[in-house]
């Protein structure tokens, strides 16, 4: 596949079908709470999703069991909805959400607090939404890839955390997933360049402590090596000529 940039058309198309997924994310972050299982907020995902008329491009495209995936305190990431997985207090859940919507995809992830959470944790989750937030900065005409990861992971390690190095963030369009791949660690000035209608999602997964992975017998889930917690945000962005323009934000 190669790289398709993407007309101002299509970035319209592109944030109405982004403008959803940051709605339905809104929409679960409060339903997050104690007593609520993560196959109750697929449920919901699914349904929103039906409404709408847009295709659930996890389970109809990617396979994963689920409409969205929900990883919990030491998942990574692609943990599958569970009746049986209560949010306890205190947990933090990250919920990716995708769909497609009159043949354009949308992308985006928050990680959210169940109940009170600790300190520790809240730093967590403000560490790793800061680092979407620089990586973000970097998204402009003339800079390269490169720039993006360099700008979170220097950041996330100077705090005292790592960046996971197996999943990354990629290009997207007609596709969920699309060229180029967009890691969150890399060199400065290194990797190809951004031109104006690249739409990228750029996807920090933030580890309390080594960015080491392992993938669970599910064949899906993916957890922490070391056991310690994880948290993910990730917005699907347009390289544009007055800089970045953020899709997937709910309004
Ligand atoms: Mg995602
Ligand atoms: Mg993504």
């Amino acid at each position: 596949m190669k790289i398709r940039l993407k007309t101002d058309r299509e970035i319209k198309l592109m944030r109405e079908v982004n403008r959803e997924v940051g709605k339905l994310l809104q929409e679960l972050a409060k339903l997050v709470r104690p007593g609520i299982t993560t196959k109750d907020l697929d449920e919901f995902a699914e349904e929103y999703i039906r409404k709408l008329g847009a295709i659930p491009t996890f389970k109809e495209m990617a396979k994963f069991p689920g409409c969205i995936c929900t990883s919990v305190n030491n998942q990574v990431v692609h943990g599958i909805p569970s009746p049986t997985q209560v949010l306890k207090e205190g947990d933090i859940v990250s919920i990716d959400a995708g769909m497609q919507l009159n043949g354009y995809c949308g992308d985006s992830t928050i990680t959210v607090g169940v109940g009170e959470i600790s300190e520790e944790k809240k730093r967590l989750l403000e560490v790793t939404k800061q680092a979407l937030a620089l990586g973000i900065e970097q998204c402009v005409v003339g800079n390269r890839i490169g720039d993006i990861g360099y700008a979170m992971q220097t950041y996330v390690e100077s705090q005292g955390y790592s960046i996971v190095r197996e999943f990354i963030g990629h290009g997207i369009g007609k596709f969920m997933h699309e060229p180029p791949e967009v890691p969150s660690f890399g060199k400065k000035g290194t990797g190809l360049e951004l031109k104006r209608g690249l739409v990228i999602a750029v996807e920090p997964i933030v580890n309390m402590g080594d960015y080491k992975v392992n993938i669970l017998r599910d064949g899906w889930t993916v957890v922490t090596a070391d056991g310690s917690l994880s948290a993910q945000f990730e917005h699907t962005v347009a390289i544009t000529n007055e800089g970045p323009q953020i899709l997937s934000l709910p309004d």
